[in-house]
């Protein structure tokens, strides 16, 4: 099959890499990632909301690169602590804390708590270098569970306990994270729209960097 476009994963996370393309594989792009080019400068996630950094993130690397790029930012919203850590998940226990540290953070400041509600949020955002971008947003609801369970995922998905399987998120496989979790789902809502989001990308796409891009 022809790839009439190429599309960039503005990320170098191999796991968000891979699922990306896996889901989009049957379609008529050229996947590529941040690691495909030269140094690229890091953007800062300095925004409000998840949609205003994937937006950053997606439209700074469609301007740098000159071909379409897609971006996505997630993070854990806690009922009890007011929507926190929210656009701060990476980063909550400190710059370069671990998933533990991240998850024992959370744990200590829900001590005495009876609302356990919590979500995953995840926003997708496509951009084209002028600026114009869709947006694909998913939400996955759950409760923080008194101590970590499983040995599966990443971030705090050990203490995100999803009641309709029983589980936490680290207890799942890859498969049955994929089905319910914020980014698959908004994953598979683009999936759904794919066909029509190539048109949109065709047709917001400068003359002159289309063709610069092609590789
Ligand atoms: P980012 O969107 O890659 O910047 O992710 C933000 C942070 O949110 C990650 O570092 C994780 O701590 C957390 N996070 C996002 N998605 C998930 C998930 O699916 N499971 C667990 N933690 C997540």
């Amino acid at each position: 099959m022809q790839n009439s476009i190429t599309l960039v994963i503005a990320t170098r996370n191999k796991g968000k890499i891979a699922e990306i393309t896996d889901l989009l594989k049957d379609f008529p792009v050229l996947i590529k990632n941040l690691d495909d080019f030269g140094p690229i400068p890091e953007v800062e996630e300095n925004g409000d909301t998840f949609d205003a950094n994937a937006y950053k993130k997606a439209s700074f690397a469609a301007r740098v690169l000159g071909m379409p790029a897609l971006a996505d930012d997630s993070g854990l919203v806690v009922e009890a602590l007011g929507g926190a850590p929210g656009v701060y998940s990476a980063r909550y226990a400190g710059e370069n804390s671990t998933d533990e540290q991240k998850q024992a953070g959370i744990l200590q400041e829900m001590k005495g708590k009876t609302n356990r509600k919590a979500a995953f949020e995840c926003v997708i955002s496509i951009a084209v270098p002028t600026g114009p971008a869709l947006t694909y947003e998913a939400r996955c609801e759950g409760l923080i569970a008194d101590e970590p369970k499983g040995k599966g995922g990443f971030g705090y998905d050990p203490i995100f306990y999803y009641p309709p399987l029983e589980k936490t998120f680290a207890e799942l496989t890859m498969e049955e994270k994929s089905r319910v979790s914020h980014r698959g789902k908004a994953l598979k809502e683009l999936q759904s729209e794919f066909e029509k989001v190539i048109i949109w990308i065709n047709q917001n796409m400068p003359k002159q960097a289309k063709f610069n891009c092609a590789r």
